[in-house]
C-alpha cells in the first residue's frame, strides 16, 4: 500500500485508523455480517452509531445542553440557503454578513436570494488577506444573525477568536477548521461544518444549533430544509447518508482517544503551521504568505513563489517527494497546503524541509 502526503483542501486526508477500521466494516460488521454500505438507518446499529457521534461532538467541543446537533445533507453550500430561508422571514428583518474571503461572500450572495442582507465588512479590496477590527464592523443592532467564516478555506485567513456582535445570534460557518482547536460555543448561535474538510467523507453537513434560535425558526419552509424537523426527527427525515454519519463517529472517536481531545488538537495543529509559516518567513521573501501574519490560518496555508514558471516546477518537484495536491486556488494562485487534523506532523516536516531544499536549489 503506498499512502502520499495529501494536502488537499477537500474531500481531504483521513486518519489511517479510521480508513482501516472502515476498510473492515465494508465487508461485515462484526456480528451483523453486512457491510456499513448495506445496513438500514433504522436499525438499532446506526441508531447507536448516530447518538455516539452526536455524544462525541457534544464532548469533544463542551456543547451544552441548550444546544442541538443535527446531522444535514447538501453540504455547506445549502446551509448558505437554510440560514436565511429558516431566520429570515420577518418582514423588515436582515441580516448582516462579515466577508474576509470567497465562501463568506458566496454565502452572502446566496442570502440574498432569500432576504435582505447587509455586508457588516469585506476584505475584497485587498483580495481577502486579513480580517476586521472591531470598529471596522458595520454591524446592525436589529439584525436577525451576524454570519461569519472562521476559517476562509481558499485564502487561508482564520479568526482566532469569534466577532463581537453583541446580543445578536451569531452564525458561523466552520467548514474548514471545525473541530482543529476547543471552541467558546456559548458565543454561537448557530455552527454548520460539511464534513469534507476536518471531520469525515463528503455527504453529511453537521449543524450546532441553540435553542433560542431553532424557536425564532419559520415553519414556512419545505421540510427538508427546516432545521426544527431535523432536531424534532433525531436528523431521521429520509435516509440520511448512513456511511458519512459512520465516519463522522469514527473520526471524533479518534480526536478524543487516540488525539485527546481538542485542546491536544490545537497544539499539533500549532506545530504543523509553525513549521510551514516559518519555512516561509526565513525564505528571505522567495515565499510570500497570502494572509496577513496576524490572521494565518491553521489549516490552509497559503503562498506565492516568484512566478508561475518556478510554481510548476515546485508542484511537479513535491509530487516527486510524494507532497500532493498542493496548487492554490485560482483566485489567490500560487501554493495552498491544506494540513487538517488528520495531516500527520510529518507530512508537515516534509513539506518544510521540501520548501527549504527547493529554495536553495532555485
Ligand atoms: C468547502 C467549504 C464550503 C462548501 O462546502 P460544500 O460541502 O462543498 O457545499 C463552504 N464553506 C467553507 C468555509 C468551505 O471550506
Amino acid at each position: 500500500m503506498q499512502r502520499v502526503y495529501n494536502f488537499s483542501p477537500g474531500p481531504a486526508v483521513l486518519p489511517l485508523s479510521v480508513l482501516e477500521e472502515a476498510q473492515r466494516d465494508l465487508l461485515a460488521l462484526p456480528g451483523l455480517g453486512v457491510s456499513v454500505l448495506e445496513i438500514g438507518h433504522r436499525t438499532k446499529w446506526f441508531e447507536k452509531i448516530l447518538a455516539t457521534a452526536s455524544a462525541n461532538l457534544r464532548a469533544l467541543l463542551s456543547i451544552p445542553d441548550n444546544y442541538k446537533i443535527v446531522f444535514l445533507q447538501g453540504g455547506s453550500r445549502l446551509q448558505f440557503s437554510m440560514v436565511p430561508m429558516n431566520l429570515l422571514h420577518a418582514p423588515e428583518s436582515s441580516a448582516d454578513y462579515i466577508v474576509t474571503g470567497t465562501w463568506g461572500q458566496t454565502a452572502a450572495q446566496e442570502a440574498q436570494r432569500a432576504g435582505a442582507t447587509s455586508i457588516a465588512y469585506t476584505a475584497k479590496a485587498t483580495n481577502f488577506d486579513r480580517l476586521p477590527s472591531e470598529r471596522d464592523l458595520k454591524l446592525n443592532p436589529e439584525a436577525a444573525y451576524v454570519h461569519f467564516t472562521s476559517n476562509e478555506t481558499i485564502q487561508g485567513v482564520q479568526f482566532l477568536e469569534e466577532p463581537a456582535v453583541g446580543k445578536v445570534p451569531l452564525v458561523c460557518d466552520a467548514s474548514s477548521d471545525f473541530l482543529c482547536r476547543p471552541l467558546p460555543i456559548e458565543r454561537y448561535g448557530l455552527l454548520y461544518a460539511c464534513a469534507q474538510k476536518n471531520a469525515g467523507p463528503a455527504g453529511v453537513t453537521i449543524a450546532v444549533i441553540r435553542d433560542d434560535v431553532l424557536a425564532q425558526c419559520t415553519d414556512e419552509v419545505p421540510t427538508m430544509l427546516s432545521y426544527r424537523q431535523y432536531v424534532e426527527h433525531d436528523s431521521l427525515l429520509n435516509t440520511p447518508p448512513v456511511f458519512a454519519v459512520y465516519i463522522v463517529m469514527l473520526v471524533t472517536r479518534w480526536l478524543a482517544d487516540e488525539v485527546g481531545g481538542l485542546a491536544r488538537m490545537r497544539t499539533l495543529n500549532e506545530q504543523k503551521a509553525k513549521l510551514l509559516y516559518d519555512a516561509i518567513d526565513s525564505s528571505e521573501g522567495f515565499y510570500k504568505g497570502h494572509a496577513r501574519p496576524d490572521c494565518r490560518s491553521l489549516m490552509n496555508v497559503t503562498y506565492r513563489l516568484p512566478n508561475d514558471d518556478v510554481e510548476t516546477k515546485f508542484l511537479a518537484a513535491a509530487q516527486d517527494r510524494g507532497l500532493h495536491y498542493l496548487k492554490g486556488h485560482r483566485s489567490v494562485g500560487g501554493i495552498r497546503a491544506s494540513i487538517y487534523n488528520a495531516m500527520p506532523l510529518a507530512g508537515a516536516e516534509a513539506l518544510a524541509q521540501f520548501m527549504d531544499e527547493f529554495r536553495k536549489r532555485a
